[in-house]
């Protein structure tokens, strides 16, 4: 039997497991396309969120440094040798995806000081074109020469990598918003889009056990044992390393990153 886990809403009340609440998602109103109002509720509440570091971070873009760092620490923890080939010239230009990028934080602080090229993935129409007009084309030139390629207007549970481009997939704060069979089925085409020795990279709040259920955002926060479950049990993948996040503000949830990948 797999493991069940039990979820609260974010008064406290009990509802029940991952299994009766996805199996309620997928039988519930659907949207024009067919797909869970689930959905569609986390889009139309992004759409009312503002366009900064602040509205993506829920009042808490002083935390962005601190993250930023930790990012780069991880990375090096877990991609060292590819970026010190790249370093050294024995492998060629670096190529990262941001998923669920909102107005591209997460690139401009992190990823692109670390890769040459990033691609950003965001259905928020308004964070996109504002990520865009933040480090797209017409935004000045970096000295290093790294670049904010592509930006793609999709949600995560509809983009589709290309194969091999990618040296890292950073998913950060965005990934609750998918249903357990988007999870595992977008992590699969991932795998698809990653380079040789590329890695899958999750950062997200961990909730303490079972999930929570955010009502506002239609989302969920799951614990690191559901993540382990989803990662080793659902996928059959390896957790190459994963690591606390240091100096939050304690009210925060844990967040915890992960660095996943197919089992060779
Ligand atoms: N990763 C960014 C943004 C975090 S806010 C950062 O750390 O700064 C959460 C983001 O998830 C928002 O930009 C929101 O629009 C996006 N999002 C919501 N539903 C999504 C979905 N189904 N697929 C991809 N992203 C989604």
């Amino acid at each position: 039997m797999p493991p069940v886990f039990k979820g609260v809403d974010d008064s406290g009340n009990s509802i029940g497991t991952n299994v009766s609440f996805w199996k309620a998602v997928a039988a519930g109103s659907k949207d024009a396309s067919g797909k869970p109002l689930w959905y569609k509720k986390g889009i139309d509440y992004w759409d009312t969120v503002d366009a900064t570091d602040d509205g993506v971070l829920g009042g808490y873009g002083h935390v962005s440094s601190a993250d930023a760092k930790e990012n780069a620490e991880f990375l090096r923890a877990t991609l060292g040798d590819v970026l010190e080939q790249r370093r050294v010239g024995t492998r060629g230009p670096l190529v990262a995806c941001d998923c669920g990028a909102g107005i591209g934080r997460v690139t401009s602080s992190f990823l692109i000081h670390e890769f040459d090229e990033v691609d950003l993935v965001e259905p928020v129409r308004h964070f996109i074109d504002k990520a865009e007009a933040l480090l797209g084309a017409g935004a000045p030139a970096r000295a290093d020469g790294h670049v904010a390629k592509n930006f793609f207007a999709v949600p995560l549970e509809g983009f589709e990598p290309e194969p091999e481009r990618y040296d890292a997939v950073w998913i950060q704060w965005c990934v609750g918003h998918l249903t357990d069979d988007d999870f595992v089925s977008f992590f699969k085409r991932c795998a698809a889009g990653l380079r040789r020795d590329g890695l899958i990279f999750v950062k997200e709040n961990n909730a303490k056990d079972g999930f929570v259920l955010d009502t506002e955002d239609s989302s969920l926060t799951r614990s690191h044992k559901y993540f382990m479950h989803l990662f080793e049990e659902r996928l059959g993948w390896e957790v190459v390393k994963h690591r606390m996040q240091k100096d939050f503000p304690a009210e925060l949830f844990k967040v915890r990153t992960y660095a996943v990948k197919p089992r060779a």
